[in-house]
């Protein structure tokens, strides 16, 4: 079962909503071994094709999968997108370019704000916070909050 995030910036309103996690049908053998179900969730032909081909030459699912919260390190624009892993000889993941500069997204966690709020930081880079594209500010209100399935 996923969980909805509304995330919005404390001071301008800027955010996203996004379901992160997995649902019900996303069991290994629905997502990675049918090519449409794939297709739907990465919305990219060229990730999608790629995906396939190195699971045919042996490559293995990593279990961690699942709708995340991405962002561009330039220009920190909100996004979601659904996340994995492949190994095998080399590392694969899929890489989703920024539609405003094309930058490769970056995927976020959550990090603790002042009470009653929450920020996002990177994943990669520990120490790299999330700020708002529009105001600058770093902090986000959840409004609501739930699961999906
Ligand atoms: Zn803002
Ligand atoms: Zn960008």
């Amino acid at each position: 079962m996923g969980e909805i995030h509304d995330l919005h910036c404390t001071k301008c309103g800027y955010g996203i909503k996004a379901d992160t996690g997995i649902g019900m049908l996303y069991s290994p053998e629905n997502v990675f071994r049918n090519r449409q179900f794939l297709l739907d969730l990465v919305d990219n032909t060229k990730i999608t094709d790629q995906t396939m081909s190195l699971l045919k030459e042996g490559y293995e699912i990593n279990e961690d999968y699942g709708h995340a919260i991405y962002a561009c390190p330039n220009d920190f624009y909100l996004f979601d997108k659904f996340y994995f892993q492949l190994n095998g000889p080399n590392k694969f993941g899929p890489q989703y370019p920024c539609p405003y500069c094309q930058m490769t997204l970056e995927r976020l966690t959550f990090a603790k704000g002042n009470p009653g709020t929450t920020r996002l930081r990177f994943v990669k880079e520990p120490k790299k916070y999330w700020h708002c594209p529009k105001c600058g500010n770093d902090e986000l209100n959840e409004m609501a909050f739930g699961n999906w399935d």
